[in-house]
């Protein structure tokens, strides 16, 4: 066993090496000159969005380097960060480090990750080929947790992997499921194969995208396994490391890091790795399936098909994200797919665009309904409204928020509503309701007409109650 002082020395990758034979192997992917650094921010409102503080909010301890501890009680204080960690409060400029790692290792990228945030990071794990991240990041030393998304459409020998893998690294897998009353209602609304009607997106964002929603909000970055050559038309250009364009972490949208540490690594080199390394894998890939998602929705390819060929193939190929990397898309393309951003397929929107913060806490609004409001110098209740338009992704950003916020308010006497406020709407909302981007939240408190609007960017469930209870 190490001493923690040892433990407690930086990790290079020179260590990583010199540690464990098997790593050697991992030369095959691995490009010449590593270089790695993490500039500081140098401020300004261009860099703004992109600045996002890493946690690091642990102390530069120890770690374990003789075990991987189970993922899901690693602990944050017993996270190792290197030498070169940054200062908890120090910003960081990740469109930099993304060109600062453009040569770096994957391994070398899971070992930044890993020490960046400590017990704040996770590893998405699809069932798939994507057991390399595990790999790296059992590779690195340090602990780490893992996630996956249990859809309850998976194959069953994606169930047994999983198994497989929680017990060869002696991990225990964090899995999310879907919302019960959710699943039940596209169920008993729709069927059970809807998707190949309507199209696969409704499904995913029941399935897939809200609870990775819930997931990453505990999150300040998290890790996958996407890759520049699953996609040519939406991942040619992943980056390696960047502020999440769609989700949010713990501080809120524009807080969460999303790290692809093999987005330059091609297919073949990921199964020279895991053959190398010997670790469990589906069995489906032996039966001719390369990218695995959902049973119904996932079939093998031929030789020479492209693997994303196997995924939703009924539908456009150049558009096949579920919704977990929906900022892969660039927005002509979500708009030609009439989604949301939330992966919902265009089916009831008044233009095509599938309505968001749909729950019966929330009241959806009309002009009149707002203008009466305006009018209204005393009512019976005060009133929290959102003025949002479906497609905005700040918008789909809160929805989740503002939907448990509206679950919890009922009874309590502040009622909770929507008013889209996009096309036709947008210049009565601006000269009438002080809209100047989406989403604006206002509140009409009891007494008088006048709302007032939320001022903050935070718009998680504590802080828009806060803003309630102070003028309620
Ligand atoms: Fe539903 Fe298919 Fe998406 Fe799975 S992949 S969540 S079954 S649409």
């Amino acid at each position: 066993m190490a001493s923690a002082a040892a433990i407690s020395s930086s990790i290079s990758s020179r260590s990583l090496l010199s540690r464990d034979s098997k790593v050697a192997l991992i030369a095959s992917i691995r490009h010449p000159e590593p270089s790695i650094a993490t500039s500081a921010a140098s401020g300004g409102p261009r860099l703004r969005r992109m600045l996002a503080r890493p946690c690091c909010a642990v102390e530069p301890t120890k770690r374990n380097d003789s075990v991987v501890p189970p993922a899901a009680v690693a602990e944050a204080a017993n996270a190792a960060v290197g030498e070169e960690a940054t200062a908890p409060s120090a910003a960081v400029d990740y469109e930099e480090l993304n060109k600062a790692l453009e040569n770096a290792s994957p391994l070398e990228i899971m070992d930044r990750a890993l020490d960046m945030f400590g017990n704040e990071i996770a590893i998405a794990f699809s069932g798939a080929e994507d057991v390399a991240l595990i790999e790296y990041a059992k590779l690195t030393g340090r602990p780490f947790r893992v996630f996956s998304l249990d859809t309850g459409r998976l194959n069953p020998e994606t169930y047994r992997l999983f198994d497989a893998v929680e017990k060869h690294y002696d991990i225990h897998i964090e899995y999310t499921f879907p919302d019960a009353g959710e699943v039940q209602a596209l169920v008993r609304s729709k069927g059970l194969f809807s998707f190949y009607e309507d199209g696969h997106q409704e499904c995913c964002r029941v399935r897939k995208v809200r609870p990775l929603r819930r997931m990453l909000k505990g999150l300040r970055a998290w890790v996958t396994g996407q890759r520049k050559d699953q996609s040519p038309g939406t991942r040619a250009n992943i980056p390696l490391v960047q502020v999440d364009p769609v989700f949010e972490g713990i501080d809120g949208l524009g807080s969460l890091i999303k790290w692809n540490p093999v987005a330059g690594v091609e297919g073949k080199d990921i199964w020279n790795f895991l053959r190398t390394m010997n670790v469990p894998v589906n069995s489906l890939h032996s039966q001719g399936y390369v990218s695995i998602g959902c049973e119904p929705c996932t079939r093998p390819v031929l030789p020479g098909q492209h693997e994303r060929e196997g995924r939703w193939w009924w539908e456009d190929a150049t558009a096949k994200e579920c919704g977990l990397h929906k900022g892969n898309l660039k927005q002509d393309e979500a708009g030609k797919l009439g989604t949301n951003g939330n992966g919902v397929a265009a089916a009831n929107g008044v233009d095509g665009t599938v309505d968001i913060f749909e729950t019966q806490a929330i009241v959806n609004l009309s002009r009149p309904g707002v203008e009466n409001l305006l009018k209204l110098e005393k009512r019976q209740e005060p009133w929290l409204v959102v003025l949002y338009a479906p497609w905005c992704r700040f918008c789909q950003g809160m929805e989740t928020s503002y939907m448990e916020l509206a679950e919890k308010l009922i009874g309590s006497g502040v009622k909770v509503g929507k008013f889209r406020a996009d096309g036709d709407q947008k210049p009565f909302a601006q000269k009438e309701l002080q809209l100047g981007s989406f989403p604006t939240i206002l509140f009409f408190p009891k007494n008088t007409s006048r709302p007032i609007k939320y001022p903050s960017e935070k718009r998680d469930v504590d802080s828009l109650l806060a803003f309630i209870n102070a003028l309620r």
